[in-house]
């Protein structure tokens, strides 16, 4: 087996079993060992502390597999781990409200680098690090075995695979579909998920059970849903009784979508506005029409990709922000979230206190939100969580 050297002292963070190893912290690699090929990991004393994926051109040398040196890696461990995220994901409250989960979660479900989110009888796959991609048949096969669908489709598509050294890959890798729409239900909700050209893997599961809270909040209110995708949280909020919904949106395939997910439910579609607009400047607009609004939601995409650009992005927040309590109505909430991870939750909280601040008047959080629990973030691994979000209640 090859191995793979630490440098002295810099086996603290495996100690902690967080899962990556960065290439500053290699001493040497005695053997060859190829992208996603199987390594031991040694501290510079020589105790083996666990076996990983090697990945050569990735910053991220290697990221580990098992803690436990005797434990093999093959496909039957990858059979167990998948076999793990499942049954975690069907004990779940939510797996009784909905036929669309993330069934495994990366690093957080002991996968480095794989994530699959289930849509009905469609599994859509993400392998993005050089381990699974080596494991990928297996892992295949294991999913197909053990979910019971019989369709897989691949988006390694995401730019992190360009890290890893990986081209991309886009298609059907077991079955067939129609893969521009797979009819979900969440909740009761009629949505239709594009795998092949959506966003991410064609929805945004992390925000279910804040939708569900958006439904539970919009009766009778004027609702603003800004970054609306394809239509989730103004679909909760007029299933919510919402009085009347503007749902903002800058692309026209989402709002193609958005538009057949509204049509999907026995509600009244009169009562919703798409607008295909740039949100910061929509609000604007909105603010110049001296419009009002009792219920805002503000779900961007990751303004912070990186750490390098979060100051950047805390611009972006707290220009939304502003405008957005500026339109609120006394006693009108706001909705508000980012999914970067490179902002951390304090860092958020205090962007959104300077918005308020300049917005003038009385603000308060009135609750917290987070990722659905289908996306368990390891506590050894902080990196999993990125989705957070305010109530803000606008006195
Ligand atoms: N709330 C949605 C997910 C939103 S994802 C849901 O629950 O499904 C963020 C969305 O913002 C994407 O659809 C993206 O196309 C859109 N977007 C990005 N920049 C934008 C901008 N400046 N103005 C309007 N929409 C934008």
């Amino acid at each position: 087996m090859t191995v793979l050297v630490l440098k002295k002292g810099r086996e603290k963070s495996l100690r902690r079993r967080h899962p990556w190893l960065f290439s500053g912290a290699v001493e040497k690699l005695s053997g060859k060992a190829g992208a996603g090929d199987t390594v031991d990991i040694r501290d510079a004393s020589g105790k083996v502390l666990g076996r990983a994926a090697y990945s050569p051109k990735s910053q991220i040398r290697a990221r580990v597999w098992t803690f436990d040196p005797a434990e093999a890696i093959d496909a039957g461990f990858f059979r167990g781990r998948i076999q793990k995220a499942l049954a975690l994901r069907e004990a779940l409250p939510a797996a009784k409200h909905t036929n669309a989960l993330r069934l495994v979660n990366g690093e957080s479900d002991g996968l480095p680098g794989l994530v699959v989110d289930r849509y009905a009888d469609v599994l859509v796959a993400q392998f993005l690090a050089a381990g699974v991609e080596r494991w990928r048949d297996p892992i295949l096969d294991s999913l197909i075995e053990i979910s019971g669908c019989e369709a897989i489709f691949e988006r390694s598509d995401a730019e992190v695979r360009k890290l890893e050294g990986l081209e991309p890959r886009v298609g059907f890798a077991r079955g067939n579909r129609n893969a521009a729409r797979c009819p979900i239900i969440e909740y009761g909700l009629n949505f239709r998920v594009d795998v092949e050209q959506g966003q991410k893997t064609g929805f945004f599961l992390d925000q279910r059970e804040n939708r569900q809270r958006v439904r539970e909040l919009a009766a009778g209110r004027e609702v603003l849903d800004g970054f609306s995708y394809t239509g989730g949280f103004a679909i909760n909020a007029l299933a919510g009784g919402a009085k009347r919904i503007t749902a903002v949106e800058s692309s026209a395939p989402a709002l193609e979508v958005a538009k057949e997910n509204l049509a999907a439910n026995p509600l009244d579609a009169s009562k919703v506005q798409f607008v295909q607009a740039d949100v910061f400047s929509q609000l604007r607009t909105l603010r110049d029409q001296n419009a009002k609004f009792d219920l805002i939601i503000l779900d961007p995409p990751k303004f912070a990709p990186t750490a390098a650009q979060v100051q950047k992005a805390a611009r972006a927040y707290k220009d939304i922000n502003l405008w957005a309590l500026k339109l609120l109505a006394p006693g009108g909430m706001l909705a508000t979230f980012s999914c970067s991870g490179a902002v951390p939750p304090d860092l958020f909280q205090s962007i959104v206190a300077g918005a308020a601040l300049d917005a003038g008047g009385d603000a308060k959080i009135i609750e917290r939100f987070g990722a659905a629990a289908d996306h368990p973030v390891a506590l050894e691994f902080p990196e999993g969580e990125y989705l957070k979000g305010l109530l803000v209640l606008k006195g």
